[in-house]
């Protein structure tokens, strides 16, 4: 394998005004979906025209812009990923770009229900880590929770995928009042099936239908719990993420927890996210943004791509505002979840 940084011209990699190194894609592929998890989405969701969405060319034009300029990861999400049509050419062509060492992996974060049917081709187009969303085991909770009655499926894709050889971890948005009090048996399913689990504290992003307090659960009031059943122990694991893991007395797999209320994480943050209409948004709880897809579009591209990108890492900001106060969530943006990707 060729040294991973041989190709990397040193001069443009991505550095913003805080020392921060980026190395890290997530991008968005469509900002559609076939759930419509509540905290998420509102169920009646007026999605982008398909005009303005970039087509899978554009997406690896800007893909290899990011590899060019030092991004060793990328992991595509959405909306779902999955449903994107086509979408399996664009991760054949990173699945190439990761057997030449020009990435170090390319993967994806899915709601899983396209799994039964897609695992299989997304190990051999060279994916081999994949996140996969579940919030809870319960049928009827699942269609509560994602307003469609899809738990079966996703089970089966998480069997597919496991089979296909791809390791699975499972990402679980903890929600007061619907899966609060099923988290530890969720976690001690993950660990029977040999997966690690995450778990995320709910973030204000977009207008749904419920009010996001009333679902918020800090973690911190969760994890007393989870000690009680299982000796949790801080591990130094570390992705450059927004995670903080914990091992598992007895157990292979990890705990994670995402605290962006709780416990900020920015100080060591590593990635960009692009919207599947070319934005480039320096943080997922911050507005601002730069628009890749009219330098893309544009007589220069690579020019223009160049000076967007500048003006990314000048205005990439220090963090995300979200805290809870006075019972209040606040540091809210416009955006939903789905638009950014998670
Ligand atoms: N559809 C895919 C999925 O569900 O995995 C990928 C996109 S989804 C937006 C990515 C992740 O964001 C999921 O794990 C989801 O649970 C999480 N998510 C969505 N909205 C959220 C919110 N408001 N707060 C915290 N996590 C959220
Ligand atoms: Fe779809 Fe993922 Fe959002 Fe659920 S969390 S509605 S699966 S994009």
């Amino acid at each position: 394998m060729p040294d991973s940084h041989d190709h990397m011209p040193q001069t443009k990699a991505l550095t913003d005004t805080f020392g921060r190194q980026i190395n890290y894609l997530r991008l968005s592929v469509t900002d559609r979906c076939d759930l419509r998890c509540r905290y998420c989405m509102a169920e009646d969701m007026v999605f982008l025209p398909k005009a303005d969405v970039l087509t899978l060319e554009e997406l690896y034009d800007l893909s290899k812009a990011f590899m060019d300029r030092g991004v060793r990861r990328i992991r595509l999400t959405g909306g779902e990923p999955l449903v994107r049509k086509g979408i399996l050419s664009l991760i054949e062509r990173l699945g190439d770009d990761v057997d030449r060492g020009l990435l170090d992996e390319v993967t994806l974060t899915t709601n899983g229900t396209q799994l039964p049917h897609m695992a299989a081709d997304l190990y051999k187009a060279g994916v081999r880590r994949i996140n996969v969303s579940l919030d809870t085991l319960k049928p009827d909770l699942f269609e509560e929770i994602s307003r469609r009655n899809k738990l079966a499926q996703v089970l089966e894709g998480i069997r597919a995928a496991k089979a296909a050889g791809l390791e699975v971890k499972i990402n679980t948005v903890a929600l007061k009042g619907m899966n609060d009090g099923e988290i530890p048996d969720l976690m001690a399913w993950c660990l029977a099936e040999g997966l690690d689990l995450t778990l995320i504290e709910t973030m204000p992003l977009g207008e749904i239908d419920d009010a996001r307090e009333d679902r918020y659960l800090p973690l911190t009031a969760l994890l007393p719990t989870l000690q009680d059943r299982w000796t949790l122990t801080p591990s130094g694991h570390r992705t450059g993420g927004p995670a903080r893991y914990f091992s598992v007395k007895g157990h292979a797999n990890r705990l994670g927890l995402i605290t962006p209320l709780t416990g900020n994480f920015c100080d060591g943050c590593n990635r960009v996210r692009v919207t599947c209409t070319g934005r480039i948004y320096m943080c997922l709880g911050q507005d601002d943004h730069v628009d890749l897809r009219a330098a893309l579009r544009s007589d220069d591209p690579e020019a223009e791509l160049e000076a967007a990108l500048g003006k990314a890492m000048l205005e990439k900001p220090k963090g995300h505002d979200f805290a809870m106060q006075n019972d209040r969530m606040v540091g809210t943006v416009g955006r939903h979840m789905s638009q950014t990707g998670g």
